[in-house]
């Protein structure tokens, strides 16, 4: 690990480090201190025809490898994803600038738990046989062959883990572009494959921006995307991936509502609503930026709310292990969520705390943003309806549960759902209602291995996690077998 600014990161292909021939490079930087920390090589048409050729070639073995084989190496991959925790979770922190407390205690450990899983249910994978008419048919689950991921900068190692382990685990190849902002964590994850006797060519990490994720999409020896983004990219990308009918999965944005009805556990109500906006400084695509809170309790969770956010947040250099807020991923980013909060302010709604840039102690020059809660906001505030990915909760009141219900739903977006109530009855019917791929009831944010994870309406398409995933890196060939003699009227 350096952080020496003559660091040049190159494409991984092949299960080394390839040079590139255009000498093009971008600069990647560290959001705590706004400095450039080394600079990675921009995957050129050199890198992109050796990815695709050593991907092609490595699965010709991987695909043939018995199903636990390739769950024994992947284990192994978990292995040493444990291992090398302190190293993993300073990378990220470097390019991301997540407290390293989070990066350790969830970033890798998600990532190393989704693998693990895969990696388990790899030999569990079957077909089906029947009889028909004294002939028999039977299925077989195969793999689709060259698959791309593109992954988000929010959570660079997690992301990478997520998509490739169902992918790698069924015979599927990947070639994989993490974010410009964060292009470590993917090159540390095909690193640890290798070290675990991963075939090389089996995940290569191509680096670049848009035009270099746009020809993933595009390439005709490609059969599948799955790609965490902005609901706008997504849009792009399933456009381009028509051209050559590709698969897709699509991990999208959102704009999630918590309802916080009047008999809930008060103090869990602000935790959900505080880990849904702050955790990992707002950038989660999750996050329940809208919460709608019963007007019985609402000042009395206002004051909670306020008093917590101001006492416990604790901002400052992310590699500090007390630090648990860190810093925007790019001063552009930076810009766009204050703008977001500036119009927060000219469109009525009141800051009940934050709302500003801040420069905490020990990261003077990060991008940092105030956790910042708005409240007294409506339904038609910019900042309710449109994703901010940043540090802003806007809390608006609601009366009754049929309300709630219409005003939650109300959003093209519908990735997730949290309901805080101790009544049993009410959160499933309520849950039962809403327009959301993940519901949480009274907790918010936990996304373990087995569950599946995903969006309705624009948040996404598919599925990551959870048994369903595999269906989606295999095809079913079905084989019928003629037991009897095959009649003809010609
Ligand atoms: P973007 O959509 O900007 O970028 C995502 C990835 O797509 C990056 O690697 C980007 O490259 C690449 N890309 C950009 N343009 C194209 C294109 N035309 N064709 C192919 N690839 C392209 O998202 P962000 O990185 O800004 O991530 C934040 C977004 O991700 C938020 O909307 C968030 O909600 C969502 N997200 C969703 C998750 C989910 O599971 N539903 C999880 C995490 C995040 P580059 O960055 O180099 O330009």
């Amino acid at each position: 690990m350096t952080q020496d600014r003559s660091e040049r990161l190159l494409n991984f292909i092949d299960g080394e480090f390839v040079a590139n021939q255009t000498g093009e490079t971008f600069d990647v930087v560290n959001p705590a201190t706004g400095e450039v920390i080394y600079v990675v090589e921009q995957a050129d048409e050199h890198i992109r025809s050796l990815a695709i050729e050593s991907a092609k070639k490595a699965f010709q073995t991987w695909s043939y490898m018995s199903a636990i084989e390739r769950s024994r190496i992947l284990h192994k991959a978990v292995s040493l994803l444990h291992e090398r925790t302190d190293h993993l979770a300073r990378v990220e922190t470097l390019d991301n600038g997540k407290p390293i407390q989070e990066a350790r205690e969830v970033d890798v450990v998600t990532g190393a738990d989704v693998l693990e899983f895969f990696a388990s249910l790899a030999p569990t994978q079957t077909g089906q046989q029947q009889e028909v008419d004294g002939d028999f048919y039977y299925t077989r689950k195969e793999p689709l062959g060259v698959c791309a991921g593109i992954g988000a900068w929010n959570y660079p190692l997690q992301i990478a883990c997520w998509k490739s382990a169902p992918a790698l685990a069924v015979g599927n190849v990947m070639i994989f572009k993490p974010s410009e902002e964060t292009p470590r964590g993917a090159v540390e994850l095909a690193r640890i494959f290798i070290d675990a006797g991963v075939p090389a060519g089996v995940f290569n990490v191509i680096q670049g921006d848009a035009e270099v994720g746009s020809w993933l999409t595009t390439s005709d020896e490609i059969e599948k995307v799955s790609f965490t983004g902005e609901v706008g990219t997504g849009r792009k990308v399933m456009e381009s991936a028509a051209s050559t009918l590709k698969d897709v999965t699509m991990e999208l944005g959102g704009k999630s509502p918590l309802l916080v009805f009047d008999d809930a556990d008060l103090d869990e109500a602000v935790s959900a609503a505080m880990l849904g906006n702050f955790f990992t400084q707002g950038e989660v695509c999750t996050n329940c930026t809208r919460v709608f809170v019963h007007d019985a309790i609402y000042d009395d969770f206002l004051a909670r709310l306020k008093t917590r956010t101001e006492e416990n947040i604790v901002a400052g250099d992310p590699l500090d292990t007390h630090t648990n807020f860190g810093a925007l991923i790019s001063k552009e980013h930076h810009k766009l969520v204050m703008d977001y909060i500036e119009k927060g302010k000219q469109e009525g709604a009141r800051v009940l705390t934050g709302g500003e840039a801040f420069s905490p102690d020990g990261a003077t020059s990060g991008f940092f943003v105030q956790p910042t809660v708005f409240v007294d906001c409506n339904d038609d505030m910019t900042i309710c309806r449109e994703e901010i990915f940043g540090p802003v909760m806007s809390v608006l009141r609601f009366s009754d549960e049929d309300e709630g219900i219409r005003r939650a739903n109300d959003t093209p977006m519908g990735l997730a759902a949290g309901v805080m109530t101790k009544d049993i009855r009410r959160a499933h019917r309520v849950v039962h209602q809403l327009q959301a791929g993940i519901c949480w009831v009274n907790s918010y944010g936990a996304s373990p291995a087995e569950m599946p994870v995903g969006g309705y309406k624009l948040s996404g398409i598919g599925r990551e996690n959870g048994v369903e995933t595999l269906n989606q890196y295999t095809q079913t060939k079905s084989v019928y077998v003629g037991m009897v003699k095959l009649e003809s009227p010609f």
